[in-house]
């Protein structure tokens, strides 16, 4: 009797060593969630069950493979822990997803490429919805139109458009997500000469908080339209937009003209001078970077997509600052200098950034950023300023709910630190220099916040747009279920 007992549990034993993950995958218990007002609630198994049989693609809980990997952000100091994660496969689940989210009022969090700096696409104890298994892009070459599922990743679309000829702006980096970047605004090094990404989005499908999926164009709910470009993610979840595509010539001149420190002020006093006349084809930013241990340098990153014979002339001003350290100009495939700043290992540093459009440049804007840059051998930092203007700016500003047309940059701290060190020193240092640049600032960029900034600064940012965008956010989202990200609040 003994031995057949213990006989028995030696087989259980061994049955659980071969087969653990499979059967802590079954064991789904009584889950504990948030909901988006901050409080409590039990989801019970049998409701966890059914969402897991209704769905074609994945519903992850923290036990389970794959989990870890979903509900991290490209920025490693965000470390938060959703009660579930639905990775959908398509409009479908993301309905399943967004139903179920509603019924229950839980913390929704939704993610594309996992680039929001804030880490808005993950969140403790609610639901993240994971679109990263809808991702792919289709072009139609006739039509010059490009069908980007919501969980693309910029690369991807450039990859399939350049294949003829065709490119819509994208951001500079080719592990960004479409969903982010293009709800928010989308600059570029195309932008200048073909408009924001969100400029060239000609129509979306989104399901909106109430679980429908709708299609928004200038014909078809002319409002959301407006809306979902500029409005960040607020109004629901993009399943797939449709983008208008440009010929352009794939091979374009790309690189870096750098400059010893010295040289800085004067750098940036002919970047200010020089880049409101910039030909459009042209996009230069220009940065003062403060890497720890080693010489600071100051320089501009170029692309220029026009006819080569005219690049020198087109340098012409920024050249005359001096003799630079290195002048790495080179005709280089677009798709390449797309992936040139990618990150190898994008979780290897902490990161924090601050931004603000600026319509000029002072000198007195010049002073301040020069005099405030971290001489800290424990942080790097960069000083930084995106072009915009050309195409971006000749868009009325009432157009789309993206407002800021007026901006010759956006002007960006942003720092790094070892993973492993202390987050808040380095943040408190970025915090207490940017209120020394931003009063040169109008307006903020709203990829680039850290989240809940309030209905004021919101209404503020939104230069005359906001009242409208409250509006509709009653309309579509009465119950804030989108609240994670530049948050509109309900009119
Ligand atoms: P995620 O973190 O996945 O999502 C951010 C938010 O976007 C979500 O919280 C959600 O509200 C919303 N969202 C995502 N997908 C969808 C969807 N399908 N439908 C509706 N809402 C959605 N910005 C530029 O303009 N130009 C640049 O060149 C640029 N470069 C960057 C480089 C790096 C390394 C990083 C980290 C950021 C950069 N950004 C740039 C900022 C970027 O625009 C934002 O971080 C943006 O949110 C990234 O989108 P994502 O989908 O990767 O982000």
């Amino acid at each position: 009797m003994h031995r057949r007992h213990l006989l028995r549990s030696t087989v259980a034993l061994a049955l659980v060593a071969a087969f653990p993950k499979k059967l802590f995958a079954e064991m789904i218990a009584d889950l504990s969630a948030v909901r988006g007002d901050g409080s409590q609630v039990t989801i019970p198994a049998g409701v966890l069950k059914d969402l897991k049989a209704s769905l074609r693609g994945r519903l992850l809980l923290a036990q389970d493979p794959g989990y870890d990997q979903a509900r991290l952000v490209q920025n490693p100091v965000i470390d938060r822990h959703p009660a579930l994660i639905i990775q959908p496969t398509g409009v479908a689940d993301v309905r399943t997803a967004v139903n179920f989210a509603r019924s229950l009022d839980l913390l929704v969090a939704v993610k594309c490429g996992g680039h929001s700096f804030s880490g808005q696409s993950t969140c403790n104890g609610g639901v993240q919805i994971d679109l990263s298994p809808m991702r792919g892009v289709r072009v139609d070459p006739q039509l010059r139109r490009a069908w980007v599922a919501g969980g693309t990743l910029l690369g991807a679309v450039d990859h399939e458009a350049l294949a003829f000829g065709l490119v819509t702006p994208l951001g500079t980096v080719s592990h960004t997500g479409v969903g982010g970047l293009t709800t928010g605004g989308g600059f570029g090094r195309m932008a200048r000469r073909f408009g924001l990404a969100l400029d060239n989005v000609t129509a979306v499908d989104i399901v909106t908080p109430d679980g429908l999926l709708r299609r928004a164009s200038a014909k078809d709910n002319p409002d959301l339209y407006w809306g979902v470009r500029g409005g960040g993610g607020n109004f629901g979840i993009v399943t797939s937009f449709e983008f208008a595509l440009h010929a352009a010539d794939r091979q374009v001149i790309g690189g870096t003209l750098a400059f010893p420190i010295e040289r800085a002020r004067e750098l940036l006093q002919r970047y200010a001078e020089y880049t409101p006349q910039a030909p459009d084809d042209l996009y230069l930013d220009a940065w003062v970077a403060c890497p720890p241990g080693k010489p600071q340098v100051c320089g501009v990153n170029v692309c220029y997509s026009g006819a080569a014979r005219d690049f020198d002339k087109v340098m012409a001003p920024m050249r005359k600052v001096g003799t630079p350290l290195a002048d790495g100009f080179k005709a280089i495939d677009y798709e390449q200098l797309q992936r040139a700043t990618d990150d190898t290992d994008a979780r290897s540093e902490g990161n924090y950034t601050k931004n603000g459009f600026v319509s000029a440049i002072t000198e007195a804007n010049i002073d301040d950023l020069l005099a405030g840059r971290s001489t800290d051998a424990r942080r790097s930092s960069i000083l930084y300023f995106q072009h915009c203007g050309g195409a971006i700016g000749r868009v009325p500003a009432q157009a789309t709910a993206f407002p800021h047309r007026h901006a010759l940059a956006n002007m960006m701290v942003m720092t790094n630190w070892p993973v492993a060190a202390d987050a808040q020193p380095h943040m408190q240092w970025a915090r207490d220099f940017w209120k020394k640049l931003e009063p040169y600032t109008r307006g903020f960029y709203v990829n680039e916040v850290e989240g809940n900034e309030g209905a004021s600064r919101m209404n503020a940012n939104y230069l005359g747009n906001y009242a409208r965008l409250a509006a509709l956010k009653r309309k579509y989202d009465p119950t804030n279920l989108f609240r994670l990200n530049a948050n509109i609040t309900p009119a």
